[in-house]
């Protein structure tokens, strides 16, 4: 038996009672406030303890009266989920201990679309991990060769590099396109802005402590370690990108945003969808051995959307595509000692799937730019242009069970 709320909720809506993910908005007052949501309601978690409805379950005062989730998420899953299975009886169809206090229902419950959210996390660190086969090979092929797209130590390593937290934004928030230098000819770079400004549809995990340095998270304790996911779009400058890279990675081409879905979905949330993943070959060393390998079925719809058309999808992608699992890439991150920090983010990397119409990038849609895309106008990408908006919306459904992330939206606004 599928549990009902009492609060009714649309069929297609990202925030069912088996939902219940973590955000925070703003007041009219300008102050913040963590949150959940159910349907098209926000629940505002302050109101909701200083009403006695989080009695006995071990929390401090005040620590949803917050800018940020960070202290909520710092007290760990056993408290966390305590919260989250608190909220989902009391939006239980049965239960009539919030149903029935109606004189409290508008100091608890904000329509969704009268509140701004903020960014949920103050980010300490964020690292970019590049775990998808699919989108790592069809960048060998591009830029390197077709017969030994992945590098020799792709399969035995989740790659990964350090990116920059001060320029992680949430949803809604613009970004200007980025300047920079390029190289286009062989006779030089030119500073100029960035002509092939793209996304990449990756998933984010969220830490839930601090570790000491020295200490490493062995991979079967790894998902103890993470609160949950949030849908992440990593922007590249493509051309900045290209001539920047070498030898030490990524720079100025992937440093100027990032941007996150305002609400961070627990893993129990996402347990129902959990998709098993084959083994690998070649056999990964015992620190990164899984007794249980999976990722999770979250479907990942990215769209462009101008003043002259709609939101036109532009690809249809999935966490499942993924060699490297959360649990593996926390492994290998601190299996040298690197301590860990509540709040940090780690991007999967870009999510391509096997077929072109499941590419995470527009840099594979256009296939280098070679080709062009089509929107509904009439007019084509191959990267974004000014005006252009992107929306990348992420949400998992299973056997008449939907868990949504709501979407990551930003438009591309003129450089400054
Ligand atoms: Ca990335």
């Amino acid at each position: 038996m599928l549990k009902k709320s009492w609060i009714q909720i649309e069929a297609s809506s990202d925030f069912s009672i088996y939902n219940i993910p973590f955000g925070v908005f703003e007041l009219k007052n300008g102050k913040a406030r963590c949150a959940s949501a159910i349907g098209d309601l926000i629940i505002d978690l302050h109101e909701m303890q200083l009403l006695g409805f989080f009695d006995h379950l071990d929390l401090p005062d005040d620590v949803f009266n917050q800018r940020y989730l960070n202290p909520f998420i710092q007290l760990g899953k056993k408290i966390t989920n305590r919260v989250r299975n608190r909220l989902i009886d009391l939006l239980d169809e049965n239960n009539t201990a919030l149903r029935q206090k109606k004189e409290w229902h508008q100091r608890v419950f904000i329509p969704m679309d009268e509140v701004t959210m903020l960014m949920p996390l103050d980010v300490p660190n964020y690292t970019d991990f590049y775990s998808s086969m699919y989108h790592a090979e069809n960048v060998g092929k591009m830029f390197r060769d077709p017969d030994h797209a992945l590098l020799p130590n792709w399969k035995h390593l989740p790659v990964a590099y350090h990116g920059r937290a001060s320029s992680i934004i949430v949803s809604g928030v613009n970004i200007h396109r980025p300047k920079g230098q390029i190289k286009p000819s062989d006779a030089g770079p030119v500073f100029g802005e960035s002509k092939k400004l793209d996304i990449e549809i990756e998933m984010a995990f969220v830490t839930n402590r601090n570790t000491a340095m020295g200490e490493a998270i062995p991979v079967e304790k790894a998902q103890e370690h993470i609160f949950g996911l949030m849908v992440f779009n990593d922007w590249s400058a493509r051309d900045i990108q290209k001539w920047e890279y070498v030898p030490l990675g990524p720079f100025l081409g992937k440093n100027f945003a990032s941007s996150v879905s305002p609400w961070i979905v627990t893993l129990e949330a996402l347990e129902p969808f959990k998709v098993p993943l084959s083994p690998q070959q070649p056999a990964v060393l015992p620190y990164l051995e899984e007794k249980e390998r999976f990722s999770y079925d979250i479907h990942l719809d990215a769209f462009i959307e101008h003043e002259k058309f709609n939101a036109f999808k532009i690809t249809s992608t999935n966490y499942k595509y993924m060699y490297w699992t959360m649990a593996q890439q926390l492994a290998h991150h601190t299996v040298n000692g690197c301590n860990i920090e509540v709040g940090d983010l780690y991007a999967s990397g870009t999510i391509s799937g096997p077929e072109p119409d499941a590419y995470g990038s527009l840099l594979e849609l256009s296939w280098g730019g070679k080709h062009d895309i089509d929107m509904p106008d009439g007019s084509k990408r191959t990267f974004l242009e000014d005006g252009d908006t992107v929306i990348i919306k992420g949400y998992s459904e299973h056997k008449g069970i939907r868990v949504g992330f709501g979407e990551v939206r930003t438009s591309i606004l003129p450089a400054k």
